[in-house]
C-alpha cells in the first residue's frame, strides 16, 4: 500500500501542468478548496454535512455575490427537469414521469441550514437547483474567503445518475450530492438549473470524511487516506483490520479536480491492477452471476491507459475507479459510475468494455480539459467518442481504416432528415434530445475525424497532444481549441468551425464532367453542391491501375495539407468559397483514365456521395448514346 503513496507523491507533478498558461492567452481561473465532513444514516438515506469552502477570486472583477448548485432539489415533483422530462418529445426512458409520481420519502433535496463567510452570517434564496448568496463582504480580485456552510440532504430513489437501490442493486449512488460552487469566468457567472444534462464547475482541491455504517464500503473520487482504518480492499497488500463500533469513517482526498463522486454499498467487492507508467486502477462491484464479466475489465482497462496516454496525453492522476453505480456509465473525475444492469437488460462483455473506455476517455475531454458542457456538449462528448472509437478500435484489435466512420453515417441521415439543430445550441436547449445526442456525440466525433481531412492526420494527432499539454486542468473553450489547431497546421480554420458548429448547412461536392481536351489534357469540372465549402481531395486511378491526387485547398485556409500518401499530389490553384464550379485541365489524356473519385476514404462527410465517383468508360459509353 505505502508503494501507492510514493506512487502517488511522484506523479503530483501534474501540478506542474497547472502553472502553465497557455501561451498568448490572458488565461485565469476560478479555485476551490473543500473541507467536507458528511454524516450519512442508511437507515433513513439522509445526511448532514459541514462545509468550509476557500474560495480564491483568480478574476479581474469584483464579486458581490455567489451561487452553489443544489442538485438534489432537481427530484422533486413539478421540478423544471421533471416538467421538462414531461413536455420534451422524445423523453429519457429512465426519467420519463418517475419525478412526478416521488413521495415524501422518495424525493431529493439539499437544504442549507447555515451559511457564513469568514463570521458573518450571509444571506441566500434557494431557487430550486441554484442556491444566490449575496456576500457580506465584497471580493475583490486577487483575494480569498471562506465560507462555511451545515447542510443537510436525502438521496432520491434513483431516477437519473445519482440515487438510491439502483437497477443492479447498488445501495448509494452519490453524485452531484454537496452544495457546489458554480463556476465564474469571463462569460460570468454559470447559473444553469439542473434539468438532467451538463455539469461545470471551478478547479480545486478536495478532502471529504464520510461517516457511514460499518458494514458499508466506500468507493469514489480521491485517494482513500486511512485505509489502515478501513481495512477493506487492500487485503492483497496484507492490511486486515476488523471494523469495531456502529459506524465508520472513510477520509479522501483529490487534488485538482471539479466534482467529487462517491457510491456505497456493503457488498462491494474490489479488484485492483496497475497502468505500467500510469494509475492505478480499482474495480469496485456487488460479485455474482450478473457481474462475473467485471473480472475481465481490469486487462481490458490497463490496455486501453496504455494506449491512451500515448495517443492523446498523459493521464493527470495517480488513480482511476471503475464502480458499479448510477444508471448508464457516467463520467467524474478520477472515477465512473457504471451501472451493470440498463432496462435493456445486463450488460454484454462488448457493451461493458465499450461503456468503461467512453467514460475513462472522458478524464481527458472533461476530466482534465474540462470544456463547459453546456456550451460545448460536443466537444466533451463528441472527443470522447471520438478517443473511445480509436482506442477500441486498437486494443480490440478490431482494424477499422476509419474508427468513426459509424459516426459519419448516422450524421449523414441526421443531417438529410431536417431534423438537426446547430451543436452550438446550449446543452439543455435543444428541441430534443436526440438532436443533443447526435449533435454531440456523433457529429462532434465527426468534427474531429473531419479534420484529419482537411489539416492532415498528422497535425490533428499531434495537435491533440498539444491541445492536452496546452488545457489541461483549465477550461478550454472552441476558441482555445481552434487555435491550437492552427498553430499545429498552419492553416486557418475559423471557417471550418463556423459552419460546422454554427450551422446545419451540409457537404456535397460532386463531379459534374470530364472531357478530352486537345494537347493530351483532360478538363474536370467539379462542383459545389452543398453549402458548405471545403478543400477537395480528387483521385485519379488511371487504367493501368497508378494513381494521381488532385488537390484542390479552400483560398480561406491560407495553408495547404500536406500529401499524406505516397502518390503523386498536384496542387492546383485556391478554390474561392464563393465559386460554386471549378474546371481545370489535369496533364492525362482522358483515355487513359478509369475513374475519378472525391474522397475515396470518406473523411468528408458528404452528405451525397454517388456524385463523388466518375466511371470514365460508362460515361463515355453513356454521352454516346446520348448523341
Ligand atoms: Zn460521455
Amino acid at each position: 500500500m505505502k508503494y501507492y503513496f510514493v506512487k502517488l507523491i511522484i506523479t503530483s507533478g501534474l501540478l506542474l501542468f497547472y502553472a502553465n498558461n497557455a501561451e498568448g492567452h490572458d488565461y485565469w481561473q476560478q479555485r476551490v478548496v473543500y473541507d467536507m465532513n458528511v454524516n450519512f444514516d442508511v437507515k433513513n438515506h439522509q445526511f448532514t454535512g459541514d462545509q468550509t469552502l476557500q474560495y480564491y477570486n483568480n478574476s479581474p472583477d469584483t464579486l458581490y455575490n455567489i451561487y452553489y448548485h443544489l442538485y438534489f432539489n432537481a427530484f422533486q415533483p413539478n421540478s423544471m427537469m421533471d416538467v421538462r422530462s414531461r413536455t420534451i418529445a422524445d423523453p429519457d426512458g429512465r426519467v420519463g414521469s418517475r419525478i412526478a409520481g416521488l413521495q415524501p420519502d422518495e424525493i431529493g433535496y439539499l437544504k442549507v441550514d447555515e451559511l457564513m463567510q469568514e463570521d458573518a452570517q450571509l444571506s441566500y434564496e434557494i431557487s430550486e437547483t441554484i442556491l444566490e448568496v449575496s456576500l457580506a463582504e465584497p471580493l475583490p480580485p486577487g483575494t480569498s474567503t471562506t465560507f462555511k456552510m451545515k447542510f443537510n440532504g436525502q438521496v432520491p430513489v434513483q431516477i437519473r445518475r445519482s440515487g438510491r437501490d439502483n437497477l443492479g442493486g447498488v445501495d448509494y449512488s452519490m453524485a452531484q450530492w454537496f452544495p457546489k460552487l458554480a463556476e465564474y469566468d469571463e462569460m460570468g457567472w454559470h447559473t444553469t438549473p439542473y434539468v438532467g444534462r451538463e455539469f461545470h464547475a471551478p478547479w480545486g482541491d478536495y478532502d471529504v470524511k464520510i461517516t457511514i455504517d460499518k458494514d458499508y464500503v466506500i468507493a469514489g473520487t480521491g485517494i482513500l487516506q486511512n485505509p489502515n482504518e478501513i481495512g477493506y480492499g487492500y487485503e492483497d497488500e496484507g492490511v486486515k483490520v476488523k471494523r469495531k463500533g456502529k459506524n465508520i469513517t472513510y477520509h479522501f482526498k483529490a487534488q485538482n479536480v471539479h466534482d467529487f463522486v462517491w457510491a456505497a454499498d456493503p457488498d462491494y467487492t474490489q479488484l485492483t491492477a496497475q497502468v505500467p507508467n500510469g494509475p492505478i486502477l480499482r474495480f469496485f462491484y456487488i460479485p455474482g452471476e450478473e457481474t462475473k464479466l467485471w473480472e475481465q475489465l481490469p486487462a481490458y482497462t490497463v490496455k486501453a491507459f496504455e494506449y491512451a496516454q500515448k495517443k492523446f496525453g498523459t493521464y493527470g492522476w495517480s488513480q482511476y475507479s471503475v464502480i458499479q453505480g448510477g444508471d448508464g456509465g457516467m463520467e467524474y473525475p478520477m472515477a465512473t459510475l457504471i451501472a451493470n444492469k440498463k432496462l435493456s437488460g445486463v450488460r454484454s462483455l462488448q457493451s461493458l468494455i465499450g461503456v468503461t473506455l467512453h467514460e475513462m476517455m472522458h478524464s481527458w475531454y472533461q476530466g482534465m480539459m474540462a470544456t463547459n458542457e453546456s456550451f460545448y456538449p460536443w466537444m466533451d462528448e463528441g472527443y470522447t467518442s471520438f478517443a473511445e472509437s480509436y482506442t477500441s478500435n486498437a486494443i480490440l484489435d478490431e482494424n477499422k481504416e476509419n474508427p468513426i466512420a459509424g459516426s459519419y453515417r448516422s450524421y449523414i441521415n441526421w443531417a438529410k432528415s431536417g431534423k438537426e439543430e446547430p451543436i452550438s445550441t446550449h446543452a439543455d436547449h435543444f428541441t430534443t434530445n436526440r438532436a443533443y445526442s447526435i449533435g454531440s456525440y456523433v457529429k462532434g466525433a465527426v468534427s474531429l475525424e473531419q479534420l484529419s481531412y482537411i489539416i492532415g492526420t498528422d497535425a490533428r494527432d499531434k495537435g491533440l497532444l498539444r491541445y492536452h499539454q496546452e488545457w489541461s486542468f483549465k477550461h478550454p473553450d472552441l476558441n482555445d481549441f481552434i487555435r491550437v489547431m492552427e498553430k499545429q497546421s498552419g492553416i486557418e480554420l475559423d471557417w471550418y468551425y463556423e459552419y460546422w458548429v454554427n450551422t446545419t448547412k451540409t457537404i456535397d461536392y460532386g463531379i459534374q464532367a470530364v472531357v478530352a481536351e486537345g494537347g493530351d489534357q483532360t478538363k474536370v469540372t467539379l462542383e459545389r453542391i452543398g453549402l458548405m465549402p471545403m478543400p477537395v481531395d480528387l483521385y485519379i486511378t488511371k487504367k493501368d491501375g497508378s494513381q494521381v491526387i488532385y488537390y484542390l485547398p479552400l483560398t480561406i485556409m491560407r495553408g495547404e495539407k500536406p500529401n499524406e500518401t505516397d502518390l503523386k499530389r498536384v496542387t492546383l490553384a485556391d478554390w474561392p468559397w464563393t465559386h460554386p464550379t471549378n474546371s481545370f485541365s489535369i496533364d492525362i489524356p482522358l483515355s487513359d483514365i478509369a475513374t475519378l473519385e472525391i474522397d475515396p476514404k470518406g473523411r468528408m462527410a458528404d452528405i451525397e456521395r454517388s456524385n463523388n465517383r466518375y466511371e470514365l468508360d460508362e460515361v463515355t459509353i453513356e454521352e454516346k448514346e446520348n448523341k
